[in-house]
């Protein structure tokens, strides 16, 4: 595996454009959003896929800062890059809370997440089915410093589902502030502005801006 590049905060604009920024997830969906909302940022994007023998980072964690963080440091020891790993989720009120930091593995094999969220909430309210996305978006230097940031996406989960854009639970879930649309309705360019992932990538920016040398 290689190490070293990326090592230091570069000085000026040309150094920046060489900085390489490794992104710490395998899911094909996340990655795409993450660098479409970074789409402005002249990094050299790295992704898991260019150490194609590297074991798999185990997220199970009880927290999204614990898997955020574990899965950002040890993909910035394997690259020796600057990593930036998110950890997400769905929490649904009327399940507690439910299936929350799990939400990846809540239902079981075979079975489909959203029919499984569906079962759960049948004879729910409309009223009484609000939910949120929430994601921690953690970012590692190659020298092992950390910086985390929380973004969420406040809604509802609809009696069925609607539209094929985004992942996940995205077919069932009703922001809040789109008048009724599932986000799997809204354009990626919409999501991408208002989602949790969004939010934290947001509040991560000063430290990216700094990073390309700003
Ligand atoms: P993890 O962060 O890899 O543990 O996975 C988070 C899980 O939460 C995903 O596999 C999805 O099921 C769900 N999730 C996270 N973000 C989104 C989103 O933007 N839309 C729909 N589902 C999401």
């Amino acid at each position: 595996m290689s190490r070293g590049a990326g090592r230091r905060v570069p000085r000026n604009r040309s150094e920046c454009l060489s900085v390489e920024l490794l992104l710490a997830t395998g899911n094909r969906h996340k990655l795409d959003e993450i660098q479409a909302i970074l789409a402005d940022l002249p990094f050299v994007w790295k992704s898991t896929q260019d150490w194609p023998n590297a074991t798999e980072v185990s997220e199970d964690g009880d927290t999204y800062d614990r898997n955020a963080l574990l899965k950002a440091k040890i993909w910035s020891e394997r690259s020796g890059l600057w990593t930036l790993a998110d950890d997400s989720g769905l929490e649904v009120d009327a399940l507690d809370g439910r299936p929350g930091v799990r939400s990846a593995r809540y239902a079981g094999p075979g079975e489909d997440q959203i029919d499984k969220l569906l079962g759960e909430l049948r004879g729910v309210a409309p009223d009484a089915r609000t939910a949120r996305f929430v994601c921690t978006c953690c970012l590692v230097s190659p020298d092992g410093d950390a910086f985390s940031e929380h973004g969420e996406l406040r809604g509802r989960i609809a009696l069925e589902r609607k539209g094929d854009g985004g992942f996940g639970y995205d077919p069932v879930f009703v922001p809040d502030e789109y008048g009724g649309l599932h986000l799997a309705e809204l354009p990626a360019d919409i999501k991408n502005r208002i989602s949790h992932r969004a939010r934290a990538l947001a509040a991560l920016r000063p430290k990216l801006n700094e990073l390309r040398g700003e």
